[in-house]
C-alpha cells in the first residue's frame, strides 16, 4: 500500500509546529499575583464567576514563582518590598511576562513619597500597563489578551542586545469618567 493510500481523507488537519506551541503558550499563562493593596481586590474579582479568568486558561493563580510565567503587580510597592518583588520575578519560569496593574504600580499613584516606588518599570520589564485606580477586571483581562495576542504571533518575549525588552503596551480605559460628585441636586 502506498503512503497516500494510508493517509485518511478526513478527520485530520495540518499546521505548523510553531502555531501549536504558541497556542499552548498563550492558552496556559499562569499568573503570579503580587497584590499589595486595593487593586488586588479587582484582581481577585477577575477570577470570580462574573469575569472568569479561567476562560483564558489562567485560573491557576500560582503562589510559587517557579511555576508561574505572568507576574501581575497590583498595588503600591514600597522600596523595602522591592527586593522581594525582584527576587520573585527572577525565580519565575522563562519565557515570562509582567503586567503593571493600576496607577500605584505604574507610577506610585498618589503616594509621591520617598518610600514608594514611583513605577515598577524602573526595575522590571513591564509588558502591559493597565491604567486606573483601580482598573476594572475587564481592563486587566484586556491586558492579558494583549500579551496573548503577542505570544500568538511572536511566541517569545522581545530581546534587545541579549537583554529582555519590555513590550510597553498601554491598555485603553474602557469607561468614561463622570464628574464628581454625582447625583446631587443644586439648591
Ligand atoms: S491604584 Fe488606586 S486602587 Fe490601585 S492600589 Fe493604588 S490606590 Fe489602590
Amino acid at each position: 500500500m502506498g503512503i497516500e493510500a494510508a493517509i485518511p481523507t478526513d478527520n485530520f488537519l495540518t499546521t505548523q509546529l510553531r502555531h501549536v506551541v504558541n497556542w499552548g503558550r498563550r492558552s496556559s499563562l499562569w499568573p503570579m499575583p503580587f497584590a499589595t493593596a486595593c487593586c488586588g481586590i479587582e484582581l481577585m474579582a477577575t477570577a470570580s464567576s462574573r469575569y472568569d479568568i479561567a476562560r483564558f486558561g489562567m485560573e491557576r493563580m500560582s503562589f510559587s514563582p517557579r511555576q508561574a510565567d505572568l507576574l501581575i503587580v497590583a498595588g503600591r510597592i514600597s522600596v523595602k518590598m522591592l527586593p522581594v518583588l525582584q527576587r520573585i520575578y527572577e525565580q519565575m519560569t522563562e519565557p515570562k511576562w509582567v503586567i503593571s496593574m493600576g496607577a500605584c504600580a505604574s507610577t506610585g499613584g498618589v503616594f509621591d513619597t520617598y518610600a514608594t516606588v514611583q513605577g515598577v518599570d524602573q526595575f522590571l520589564p513591564v509588558d502591559v500597563y493597565v491604567p486606573g485606580c483601580p482598573p476594572r477586571p475587564e481592563m486587566l483581562l484586556e491586558g492579558v489578551m494583549a500579551i496573548q495576542r503577542y505570544i500568538e504571533t511572536e511566541g517569545m518575549p522581545p530581546m534587545n542586545g541579549g537583554k529582555r525588552a519590555p513590550l510597553g503596551v498601554v491598555v485603553e480605559p474602557t469607561h468614561a469618567v463622570n464628574p464628581q460628585p454625582v447625583g446631587l441636586t443644586q439648591s
